[in-house]
C-alpha cells in the first residue's frame, strides 16, 4: 500500500480537514470538523471512511470539532401574553439576517408556540446519541420547543426536576454552528427562569413589556430578578406600542405612550424599540409567516441590530459586566 495514495484519496474529499497516519495496515483519520452541522459531519465522515477503507486495511477515523463560542438570550416578561413569543421568534430571525447563527429555544411550559410561529408545527426532533437535533424551520433558524416533548395537545404539567431536564435537553441539543441562542422563557420568574439563570448562565436578558403601567410593575420584577442573580439586562421592548390602523396605517396610543422606555430609563436599563399593535403581526405570526422573514421589515431589525451591537461590546452596553 502506497501511504501517499491514502493520503491523497482522504485529501480528495476532506481536503485540509483530515490528517491520516499510516501504521502497517492501521491507518487512522483524524478529521476537524469545526462549522459543520451535524448531517454534514456524517457525511464527511463516511465518505473519509470510505475513501481510506480497501480490503485489508484497518480504518479509524476521529472527528473532532472546536466548540462555537455561543452566547444565550433570554427573553423574559413579568407576565403572559404580552407577545414575548412574537418577539422572541422575530427577533431570532431578525439577527440571523443580519449574520448571528441564531438557533431558539421554545421553553415556554404554558403556551409552547415556537413550532407554530415558525412554521413547525407537528414536527418532532430527532435524537441522535440520545442529543436532540434542532428541527429546521423555513427561516434558517433552528428550533427545539418544550411543545415537541410531549403528545400534541398534552398540557405540560411538570414538576421543578423535571422542567430542568427538559430545559436541559433543549439547551444541550445538537446547536451546531450556531453562536446565539435566542430563548423564549415563560412569563414571570419560576422554576425554569431559575434553571435557566443558575445552570444555563443567559449572557444577557431581553424584557418584553407592554404599555401598561401594569405590565411595567410585572416587567421591573422580571428584571430584578436577572439583575439579582447578575445577569445583565441587554434591555426592554415595548410591544403592542400604539395600535396600527389596518385602514389608513396611522398609529393611535390607546394605552399611552413612552411608559416603557420611562420606566426602562428610571431603572437604568436600555429601552431597544417599540413594536406597534399591528393586526398584520397577529395574522402573520397565526400563519407561521414572521414578519421579521420579509427582507423589508424595519420594525425587528433595529432592535436586533442593537442586541447584536450589545453582544459585541458595543455602545448599548450596561456598565462593565463580563459577558
Ligand atoms: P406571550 O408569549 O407573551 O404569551 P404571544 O407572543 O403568544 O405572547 O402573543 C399573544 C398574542 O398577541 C398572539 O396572538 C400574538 O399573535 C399577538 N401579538 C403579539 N404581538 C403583537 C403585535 N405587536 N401586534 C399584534 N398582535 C400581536
Amino acid at each position: 500500500m502506497d501511504e501517499q495514495d491514502v493520503k491523497n484519496a482522504v485529501a480528495a474529499v476532506a481536503g485540509a480537514r483530515a490528517t491520516v497516519k499510516v501504521d502497517g495496515a492501521r491507518i487512522g483519520v483524524v478529521v476537524d470538523a469545526t462549522g459543520l452541522d451535524a448531517k454534514a459531519r456524517d457525511a464527511l465522515e463516511a465518505a473519509v471512511t470510505m475513501a481510506a477503507s480497501a480490503p485489508g486495511r484497518e480504518v479509524r477515523v476521529v472527528v473532532t470539532a472546536e466548540r462555537p463560542r455561543r452566547r444565550t438570550i433570554a427573553v423574559a416578561s413579568g407576565k403572559g401574553g404580552v407577545g414575548k413569543s412574537t418577539v422572541s421568534a422575530n427577533l431570532a430571525i431578525a439577527l440571523s439576517h443580519i449574520g448571528r447563527r441564531v438557533g431558539l429555544v421554545d421553553a415556554d411550559i404554558y403556551g409552547p408556540s415556537q413550532p407554530r410561529l415558525l412554521g413547525v408545527e407537528g414536527t418532532r426532533p430527532e435524537a441522535k446519541d440520545k442529543v436532540l437535533l434542532p428541527v429546521q424551520t423555513p427561516f434558517g433558524v433552528p428550533l427545539l420547543s418544550m411543545g415537541q416533548l410531549v403528545a400534541p395537545g398534552k398540557a405540560i404539567a411538570w414538576r421543578g426536576p423535571m422542567t430542568a431536564g427538559a430545559l436541559g435537553q433543549l439547551m444541550d441539543a445538537e446547536w451546531g454552528v450556531a453562536d446565539t441562542l435566542v430563548v423564549d422563557l415563560p412569563p414571570g420568574t419560576g422554576d425554569v427562569q431559575l434553571t435557566m439563570i443558575q445552570k444555563h448562565r443567559p449572557a444577557g436578558a431581553v424584557i418584553v413589556c407592554t404599555p401598561q403601567d401594569l405590565a411595567l410593575i410585572d416587567a421591573t420584577r422580571a428584571i430584578d430578578l436577572f439583575e439579582q442573580a447578575g445577569v445583565p439586562i441587554i434591555g426592554v421592548i415595548e410591544n403592542m406600542a400604539g395600535y396600527a390602523c389596518p385602514h389608513c396605517g396611522e398609529v393611535s396610543d390607546p394605552f399611552g405612550c413612552g411608559g416603557a422606555e420611562a420606566a426602562a430609563k428610571a431603572r437604568g436599563v436600555p429601552f431597544l424599540g417599540r413594536v406597534p399593535l399591528d393586526i398584520a403581526i397577529r395574522r402573520a405570526s397565526d400563519a407561521g409567516d414572521p414578519p421579521a422573514a420579509d427582507p423589508a421589515d424595519r420594525t425587528f431589525r433595529p432592535i436586533a441590530e442593537q442586541v447584536v451591537r450589545w453582544l459585541e461590546g458595543g455602545a448599548e452596553t450596561p456598565g462593565g459586566v463580563e459577558r
